[in-house]
C-alpha cells in the first residue's frame, strides 16, 4: 500500500540565509515518518541566491518542487501557488525562517489524525524576540478585526502556519479574490479547525520583510477585506452631524428673531468648516478604500505567473 501524501508549502523571498537549514531541518523530521511528502518551495521573486540554492535542493531531494515567480508577488500569493500546486492528502505551510518549527509536524499530523479535523492550525503562546510594541499592536489588531468582521472570528495569535486537509484545500482555491488577507481566508471557509499551541521562535537567520507601514496595510485589507462596517460608520456620523446642524440651524433663526442679527461667530464658522471638513475627508477615504477594492477586483488579473516549475 502506498503511503499518503503530504505536501509542505514554504513561501521563500531573499532567503539565502536560511533555505539550507530550513530543509535540512524539516527533513530530519519527515524522514521518520511515515508518509510520502512532496516539499512545495515557492521561490517569489528572489533576488539573491535562492533560486540556485532551490536548484541544488532539488538536485539532492527530489520530494522538492520548486516554482518561481515571475517577479515578488508577495507572500500571500506564493502561498496560494503552493495551495493550487499541492497534490497532497493534506497540506502544511511553514515559513523558511524556522519560526513554525518543523520538529512540530509530527504533533501537528498527530491532532489532525485523532480530532478528524479539516483544520489544525499553530496558536503562539509566546513570542519571542518581538518588541512589545508589535505584540500590543497585533493584539489591538484582532481585537478591532473581530469586533468588525461579518461572519468570521479569526482565531488571536494565528499565523500561517496550519495544516489543512483536501477538502479545506479545496474551498481555499476556489477563492480567487486579489485582496487577499490570507488570516481572514483561513477561517471563512468554515469547517472543524482546531488550535496547536506552539512557542513561535525567533527567526533563525536573516531578516523580516515586514515594516510597520506594511502591517498597516495589512490591517486595513483584512478591515476591508472582511467588513462593510466603516462605511455604516461614515453614514452614521453624516446622520449625527445632519441631525446637530438642524438644532443648530433652528437655534439660529430664534435668536435672530428674538435677538437681531450681528456679524460676531467668525470663530465658530471656522472650527465648524475644519471640522466638517475633516470628517468628509475621512468619509471619502473609508469610501475610496472600498473603491480601490472594487478596482482590483474587477481588473480580474490573475494573483501570480510562474516562470518556471521544476519537479520530478
Ligand atoms: N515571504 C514571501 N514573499 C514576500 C515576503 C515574505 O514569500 O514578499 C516569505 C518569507 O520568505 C518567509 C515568510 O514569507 O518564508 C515569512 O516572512 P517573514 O519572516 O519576513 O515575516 P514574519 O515572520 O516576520 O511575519
Ligand atoms: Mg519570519
Amino acid at each position: 500500500m502506498t503511503k499518503e501524501l503530504i505536501s509542505i508549502v514554504i513561501p521563500c523571498y531573499n532567503e539565502e540565509e536560511v533555505i539550507n537549514i530550513c530543509h535540512d531541518a524539516l527533513t530530519k523530521v519527515i524522514d521518520d515518518m511515515d508518509y510520502n511528502f512532496e516539499i512545495i518551495y515557492i521561490n517569489d521573486g528572489s533576488f539573491d541566491n535562492t533560486k540556485s540554492l532551490l536548484e541544488a535542493i532539488y538536485q539532492k531531494d527530489k520530494r522538492a518542487v520548486i516554482i518561481n515567480f515571475s517577479r515578488n508577488f508577495g507572500k500571500e500569493a506564493a502561498m496560494t501557488a503552493g495551495i493550487d500546486n499541492a497534490r497532497g492528502g493534506a497540506l502544511i505551510i511553514l515559513d523558511a525562517d524556522l519560526q513554525d518549527p518543523p520538529s512540530l509536524i509530527p504533533d501537528m499530523i498527530a491532532i489532525w489524525k485523532e480530532t478528524g479535523a479539516d483544520v489544525v492550525y499553530g496558536q503562539r503562546i509566546e513570542r519571542e524576540g518581538e518588541t512589545w510594541f508589535k505584540k500590543f499592536t497585533s493584539n489591538g489588531f484582532y481585537n478591532v478585526i473581530n469586533f468588525i468582521a461579518n461572519n468570521v472570528e479569526i482565531p488571536k495569535n494565528t499565523g500561517d502556519f496550519r495544516l489543512m486537509n483536501r477538502r479545506s484545500i479545496d474551498a481555499l482555491i476556489q477563492l480567487r479574490e486579489k485582496h487577499r488577507f490570507m488570516k481572514g481566508l483561513f477561517a471563512w471557509i468554515g469547517f472543524h479547525q482546531v488550535a496547536m499551541q506552539y512557542n513561535r521562535e525567533p527567526r533563525a537567520a536573516g531578516k523580516t520583510k515586514w515594516n510597520y507601514f506594511q502591517l498597516f496595510n495589512l490591517a486595513m485589507e483584512g478591515i476591508a477585506g472582511f467588513s462593510t462596517k466603516p462605511l455604516r460608520v461614515a453614514s452614521l456620523f453624516g446622520l449625527l452631524i445632519s441631525i446637530a446642524s438642524f438644532m443648530f440651524g433652528i437655534f439660529i433663526i430664534f435668536k435672530t428673531l428674538f435677538y437681531g442679527s450681528d456679524v460676531a461667530g467668525w470663530a465658530s464658522i471656522s472650527v465648524m468648516i475644519a471640522f466638517l471638513s475633516g470628517i468628509q475627508l475621512l468619509t471619502i477615504g473609508v469610501l475610496g478604500e472600498y473603491i480601490g477594492r472594487i478596482f482590483g477586483e474587477t481588473k480580474k488579473r490573475p494573483l501570480y505567473f510562474i516562470d518556471t516549475v521544476i519537479k520530478k
